[in-house]
């Protein structure tokens, strides 16, 4: 069965009222993640990955941040606490625990003894195998632009902190899916993970292609301050004192500029800071956003707009009555980063060969 996400229409045609910038519009992807049973033949969050055999997974060998502090634990043992949540969301009369789930739980103990009962160095000094994030095929994402040959992107973080921003380290792989023959079945874990929100819950996805426009932050000051005139939206028979944005910018900013959540392309996302541009490292060129990782799909008030017609019904009910067992609808993929922050990925636009780079927003 093909998922389907629908984005609703957005409230107000941006082109009819500006048509200054119809010129800044930009595809994107949605990537709707929902939590499922990918396989490495699919386009995923959280995995398993079209990773061949005979090559090296990747590890992280950078110096890790903060280890006296935080609550450090096996993705393991967060994916079990995932698991008992969901179990008893769907049966709030449960045990605390199953036979089953205690197994796992004492394993995971056991596995921690063992790890530091050993005079081994300490996890995050050891090279760090990376997680899977995402996998994404030309063929689910025709937005991509893989250097010559390769067909699939492949992100992967290190789940500890590191300079800067406080954020997981990532890395990036382009592959030919006709080139691997046989896949790695077991990749190694990380012991540790420095966040219980750095584990992406596998998940399948429903890629939607949209419009996106600036984030009033990326405006120029005279579109800036178009847009804040009241008059032009009149003038163009849209209302925008309608909604509960307390301004006209408010309203563009969170029902018509970028889309929130899970993509690929389009407009960054703003807010904790201004905009601040990435430039290439080897060519100078000014970068594009390739993806967002997000902490959400959509805001849990006015944001909601961007809720897909077929989660509506669920958004809606979490914006009024409030959610239980960590069964938060905006948040399917469990990725938390920053607290509630996006992480987004940039590459040049010159050379796939240049290296890419991530800033937490
Ligand atoms: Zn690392
Ligand atoms: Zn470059």
């Amino acid at each position: 069965m093909v998922v389907v996400r629908t984005t609703p229409p957005r409230p107000v045609d941006v082109t009819a009222v500006f048509p200054e910038l119809a010129p800044s519009a930009r595809p994107a992807v949605r990537l709707h993640p929902r939590p499922g049973a990918p396989s490495a033949a699919d386009s995923s969050v959280g995995g398993p990955l079209l990773w061949p055999a005979d090559e090296p997974w990747p590890h992280c060998e950078a110096a890790h941040l903060h280890l006296d502090s935080g609550f450090r634990r096996p993705p393991a043992e967060v994916r079990l606490d995932r698991r008992i949540m969901a179990r008893r969301h769907a049966d709030h009369g449960g045990p605390a625990m199953t036979p089953e789930e205690q197994t796992l739980r004492e394993r995971c103990a056991t596995m921690m003894e063992e790890r530091f009962g050993a005079d081994l160095p300490e996890p995050a000094d050891c090279p760090v195998p990376l997680l899977p994030v995402a996998q994404l095929y030309l063929r689910d994402v025709p937005l991509l632009r893989p250097p010559a040959g390769a067909d699939v992107l492949q992100v992967l973080w290190c789940p500890y902190d590191h300079e800067p921003d406080c954020k997981p380290s990532t890395a990036l792989f382009w592959r030919s899916a006709a080139e691997v023959a046989d896949i790695l079945a077991t990749p190694p874990e990380p012991y540790e993970v420095n966040d219980d929100g750095y584990v992406p819950e596998p998940c399948t996805l429903a890629p939607e292609a949209i419009t996106e426009y600036p984030n009033s932050l990326d405006l120029s000051p005279r579109e800036r301050s178009m847009v804040e005139d009241r008059s032009r939206w009149r003038a163009a028979g849209a209302d925008p004192d309608s909604s509960h944005a307390d301004s006209p910018r408010g309203f563009y900013d969170i029902h018509l500029a970028e889309a929130p959540g899970w993509k690929v392309g389009g407009w960054p996302p703003w807010g904790r800071t201004d905009p601040c541009p990435r430039y290439c490292a080897v060519c100078d060129a000014r970068m594009v956003p390739l993806l967002t990782v997000a902490s959400f799909e959509w805001d849990g008030g006015e944001g909601h707009s961007w809720a897909p017609h077929e989660d509506r019904e669920a958004a809606v009910a979490a914006a009024a009555v409030g959610y239980c067992c960590g069964q938060r609808p905006s948040q399917p993929t469990k990725v938390a980063v920053g607290s509630t922050d996006n992480l987004q990925i940039y590459v040049c636009p010159t050379s796939p060969d240049h290296p890419h780079t991530d800033l937490i927003q």
